[in-house]
């Protein structure tokens, strides 16, 4: 029997509404904002991004799993992995006996008709879909719009014979979706991390010669699980469409684009250009929006330090950080209890794979002006927390 799917909420938006309020709203956050996101307290100023935390995505991802649990409470209720990047939201989650399938296969083949499957914000693999969809368990879909939007893209470019080549982490759960889409419609794919890893690819788009065997070993080993099965990247690179994970430094993701549009021009010209590129911009405006607020926070403050909250497995997050170490000290931290003490933070350098510990980040005498974001996935909550604790340390004596 094929899945019943649930696309659109479950309508029980009202039943759910105080609870999630009750669990992820801040009155000192909505206080902030109403106070030209400044918050004062003795030496302390705290400057809040105007655009920060839950993203429409996020937001009605959290809304579904809630209801999800109302509307089938004598059920088993599962998630295919993290419904987000945000560890405090899939605690909560846990907590409500919603369970996580994760890479479990054994928990993938046991699912029965009665089961209920929630699909997270970034969507799942076309394989993964199938198997569930054969399980016949009902679904519940939170895929984010605009990461359909991503989808639809890769689809027409499969469709018109064009490589799509994905801006993108082939560790997130979005890119390997993405990609699976290309190959269900029969293209190919293949993800690039960053700007090196571009020049790579445009060093091959360049050369009118084939690779000899030495340059198809190095492009093999270089990409090396970022490419559709059976890659070959004198046939595969000569029509390409860009797209982005969605959660991608803007910045970078426009870069990449035009590394890729140079290389197609100088090896086709301007005449063939449309038959060999296409490019659709496919950063969610969410995300944009949140790195837009950072840039404009960074450039208008004289700030001390920023702080950014989020998931360390948070794309966006860890986007938004970068861009505020440009300029700053900056502290990406995973959530309150992060801030130790006025001595100690816990927190992950960026570009780092793990947490570290720091001692003395924060001023100990004087004005203190720190500048606080937080990701797409990141619950109001937390930031009002944090807001709190340094409120607390700004007071110590030093
Ligand atoms: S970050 Fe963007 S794509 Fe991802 S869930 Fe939020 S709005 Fe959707």
């Amino acid at each position: 029997m094929a899945s019943l799917i649930f696309r659109k909420g479950l309508d029980l938006k009202h039943a759910v509404s105080g609870m999630l309020a009750d669990n992820y709203h801040s009155a000192l956050v909505e206080q902030i904002k109403a106070d030209d996101f400044t918050f004062k307290a003795d030496r302390l100023t705290v400057h809040l991004a105007r655009e920060f935390g839950f993203c429409y995505g996020v937001d009605r991802a959290v809304d579904y799993a809630y209801q999800t649990r109302e509307r089938f409470p004598d059920r088993r209720v599962f998630l295919t992995g993290e419904i987000i990047h945000n560890p405090h939201v899939n605690e909560k989650l846990r907590g409500m006996g919603i369970e996580f399938m994760g890479h479990d296969e054994r928990a993938l083949d046991a699912l029965g008709t009665n089961d209920v499957v929630i699909l997270p914000a970034f969507g799942v693999t076309v394989g993964m879909l199938e198997r569930l969809d054969r399980r016949g368990c009902t679904l519940i879909d939170t895929t984010c719009g605009s990461v359909l939007n991503v989808w639809k893209n890769v689809r027409r470019y499969a469709d018109g014979g064009y490589t799509s080549i994905i801006h993108g982490k082939v560790w997130h759960e979005e890119t390997q979706a993405t990609a699976s889409q290309a190959v269900s419609y029969g293209g190919r794919y293949l993800v690039v991390f960053d700007r090196a890893e571009t020049a790579h690819v445009c060093d091959v788009i360049r050369s009118v010669a084939p690779l000899d065997d030495g340059g198809r070993q190095a492009f093999s080993e270089r990409f090396r699980g970022a490419a559709s099965p059976g890659f070959d990247p004198d046939r595969d690179l000569q029509r390409i469409g860009l797209a982005n994970q969605t959660t991608m430094l803007m910045s970078e993701s426009l870069e990449v684009g035009e590394m890729l549009k140079a290389a197609m021009l100088e090896r086709h010209g301007a005449s063939a250009l449309d038959a060999h590129y296409q490019a659709f911009d496919t950063i969610c405006s969410a995300t944009q929006d949140r790195q837009d607020a950072v840039v404009a926070l960074l450039r208008s403050r004289a700030l001390d330090l920023m702080i950014v909250i989020g998931g360390y497995n948070s794309s966006n997050t860890c986007n938004l950080a970068r861009i505020c170490a440009e300029s700053r000290p900056t502290y990406h931290i995973a959530d309150p209890d992060c801030l130790v003490s006025a001595a100690e933070i816990r927190h992950r350098p960026i570009g780092a794979k793990a947490e570290v510990s720091a001692t003395s980040w924060l001023p100990s005498t004087g004005p203190l002006t720190i500048g606080l974001t937080s990701g797409a996935s990141t619950p109001d909550n937390l930031v009002g927390a944090v807001v709190a604790r340094l409120a607390e340390f700004a007071q110590l004596p030093a």
